[in-house]
């Protein structure tokens, strides 16, 4: 018996339990211990503590990340001095330690925020976010912020759901009195707009009554489903928050409205008539230190009552104002404030899918071939990109596009949660991998909730089909003689088109047109509602994700188109790819196997898909090159590859592993 390699055998199964470090954080890790941004040390390490093969191909990549434009951005290396202050924590550190890192990282940065200079006029803090949040520095800045997900969830409450809630809700009084302090993070915000029994539909309950002796408001939380929860720093660190809640004068109800209420003090200790409970661990995020918030008729002066939309004059008189005219108006202009959040999201989600990316091509998982491996690697890059060429969606003059933020923040998280799934499956629990499992798992459960919060997807779906609907009438205007009747007609239609999206439209079409038949003869809107959510709803979901994916398809056709003029013909059968995978997805089963199908669609040179992913796979280097993660000095290293680790080529399995170790 060889007892060397029984020793070996021992020791890959008695290795403990690898502790689960956020993934993002390790490649942090090594840009911060480096001198250059990410040089050799960080494959090393990565390689050396994942114990997994890593693909050898240093001069191809070299070459392609010279060739491709940065898609994240080289300015990766920034990230350096943000974390040069912070000490890295496992997420098997204690829930305290957790938040008083991220608290600790949280001011830290607030300390080093980036300014933007405009006409001689220089912004930084909540106002450069609220009024640049596109400008490249402010996208680049929250990009990277994004690698950390509950330092951006802390980050994104208090200077996008707090701040920017300040500016746009407020007027210049509150400017003047909290704008510099909440900068300087002299004061921490939250968002207190969930309560136990009202999420998605926001008829709060908890209400501000106004006193017109005091001239001031008494909030109150009149039942236990009335208390705000979830609140992101609601529990310990916000100081103050924006409050929404149901505005009452002389007994008459007003709708919802935004106040600013001042939570506990600095030394952390509440204010009378405040109660807050911790909501301790949850499955990630647990440096968000989420709250439960009661609130016993707390007095707060008129000046809270955050007043770009209305006042209430001496006499009690409520006046609407800047284009408020009821209560659910005001309702929706509040709404619109959460666009910041929505769209920030999907920059985190587009960004995360591409690390995701970039690991998988790094490390393919054992239990694939090589063409099991480029056929996901394929999929997963179609999806990146689509996401990184959709940005215009929310970006420049679709900036304040509430449908557009809504729909992309739903399809980007989904997106990126299926991207992780996708490893979790693959990367197993064999002890070489086990490691880059879990790290996967601890992104994926950080980046879980981006599905709820900020709205629920489900909901997004819900609120982009009533766009498409509204879409949908003008579409029918210009092809009333079409007569989309059944779905041969459709196949023809979209088939004349020679584009996969037009599949994709053709079938929203056909919903739409479902839904608006049953739901334009109903007299009321309540009516409509009712019908709506019970006959309708599944299909008003898939509306909403056909209408989407084929906006971001015109997007991703668009960039498609331009750069092949600039001779990269294989974003094309990338888009190819992403729009046939959306089809299966999305599309009725039965169409997919019509004969000659796919071939229909995509005449030319490979008429069929599998050739398609052959061909993309000459492309892999460049186009993981083309997001930007500076592995130069990872792939280097693999060269010589640490002693527990195999190259792909010769990737040995467990299984004969044990043969070879003759027991
Ligand atoms: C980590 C985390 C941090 C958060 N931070 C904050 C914060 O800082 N401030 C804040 O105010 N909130 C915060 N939230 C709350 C978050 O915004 C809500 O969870 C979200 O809006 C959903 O509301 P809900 O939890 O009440 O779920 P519900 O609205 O009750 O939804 C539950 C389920 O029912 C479905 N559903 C709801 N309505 C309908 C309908 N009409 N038709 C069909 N299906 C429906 C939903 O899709 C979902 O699957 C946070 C949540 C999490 C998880």
């Amino acid at each position: 018996m060889n007892v060397d390699k029984v020793q070996n055998l021992l020791t890959i199964f008695e290795a403990p339990e690898p502790e689960p470090i956020n993934l993002v954080h390790l490649f942090l890790q090594e840009l911060e211990k480096s001198e250059a941004p990410l040089d050799d040390r960080g494959i090393n390490f990565l390689s050396n503590c994942a114990g997994v093969p890593v693909r050898n191909n240093r001069s191809k990549f070299l070459q392609a990340s010279e060739a491709a434009p940065s898609i994240i951005g080289k300015e990766l290396s920034t990230l350096r001095p943000i974390l040069e202050e912070t000490t890295l924590l496992s997420h098997n550190s204690t829930l305290k330690q957790q938040r008083e890192q991220k608290i600790a990282r949280l001011k830290w940065l607030a300390e080093r925020l980036p300014e933007i200079t405009e006409d001689g006029k220089t912004t930084r803090g909540i106002e450069m976010f609220c009024h640049h949040f596109d400008h490249p520095i402010v996208r680049n800045f929250l990009q990277l912020l994004s690698f950390d997900p509950a330092l951006a969830t802390l980050f994104g409450v208090h200077f996008f759901l707090f701040g920017v809630s300040l500016l746009k809700l407020g007027t210049q009084k509150h400017i003047d009195q909290y704008l510099d302090k909440a900068d300087q993070l002299e004061i921490i915000g939250c968002c207190m707009f969930t309560e136990i029994g009202h999420g998605s539909s926001p008829l709060f309950e908890t209400t501000a009554t106004y006193n017109r002796e005091r001239r001031g408001f008494v909030i109150n939380t009149p039942s236990l489903t009335a208390q705000k929860c979830w609140i992101g720093g609601g529990a310990r660190n916000a100081t103050h928050g924006v409050l929404f809640a149901q505005l009452i004068i002389d007994g008459k109800e007003y709708g919802i409205h935004p106040f600013i209420v001042q939570l506990r003090g600095r030394n952390g200790v509440n204010k009378p008539g405040v109660t807050t409970t911790d909501l301790g661990p949850k499955m990630g995020l647990d440096g968000v230190d989420n709250g439960i918030i009661h609130f016993d008729h707390v007095f707060v002066p008129y000046d809270a009552l955050l007043d770009h939309y209305c006042e209430i004059n001496h006499e009690g008189q409520y006046i609407g104002r800047n284009g408020n005219r009821d209560s659910m108006s005001i309702l929706y202009k509040l709404m619109v404030n959460f666009i910041f959040g929505r769209k920030y999201i999907t920059m985190a989600c587009t960004t995360g899918m591409a690390m995701i990316s970039t690991l998988f091509y790094v490390y393919p998982p054992q239990c694939l071939s090589k063409k099991g491996w480029e056929f996901h690697l394929t999929n997963l890059l179609a999806e990146a990109f689509a996401f990184k060429y959709a940005s215009d969606l929310i970006m420049g003059e679709n900036a304040y596009n509430h449908f557009n933020a809504s729909i992309m923040k739903a399809l980007s998280s989904t997106a990126n949660q299926k991207s992780l799934q996708l490893c979790q499956n693959l990367y197993d629990s064999n002890p070489m991998t086990r490691r880059i499992r879990a790290l996967v798992n601890s992104y994926f459960a950080d980046q879980a909730a981006t599905l709820t919060y900020e709205g629920d997807n489900y909901l997004l779906y819900m609120l982009f089909m009533k766009h498409s609907l509204d879409q949908a009438k003008h579409w029918f205007q210009g092809m009333t003689k079409l007569r989309f009747n059944s779905y041969a007609q459709l196949f023809k239609w979209a088939l004349s088109r020679k584009d996969p999206k037009y599949m994709i439209l053709g079938e929203a079409f056909l919903l739409a047109k479902t839904i608006g038949a049953h739901l334009e003869p109903l007299k009321s809107n309540e009516e409509r509602f009712k019908v709506f959510n019970k006959e309708f709803q599944l299909m008003g979901v898939k509306l909403g994700k056909l209408y989407g994916t084929f906006l971001i398809l015109s997007e991703y056709e668009k960039a498609a188109k331009a750069e092949t003029e600039k001779g990269h013909h294989h974003i094309w059968d990338l888009y190819a790819i992403y729009a046939w995978n959306q089809m299966q997805e999305l599309l009725p089963e039965r169409l997919g196997k019509r004969k000659g199908f796919w071939d229909k669609f995509l005449s030319g040179e490979k008429p069929d898909l599998m050739p398609r992913y052959d061909y993309i796979a000459k492309f892999h280097d460049e186009l993981v090159a083309g997001f930007g993660f500076k592995l130069e000095g990872m792939i280097d290293n693999i060269l010589e590859p640490p002693p527990q680790s195999v190259s792909f080529d010769t990737a040995e399995s467990l299984e004969s592993r044990i043969k070879n170790a003759k027991l």
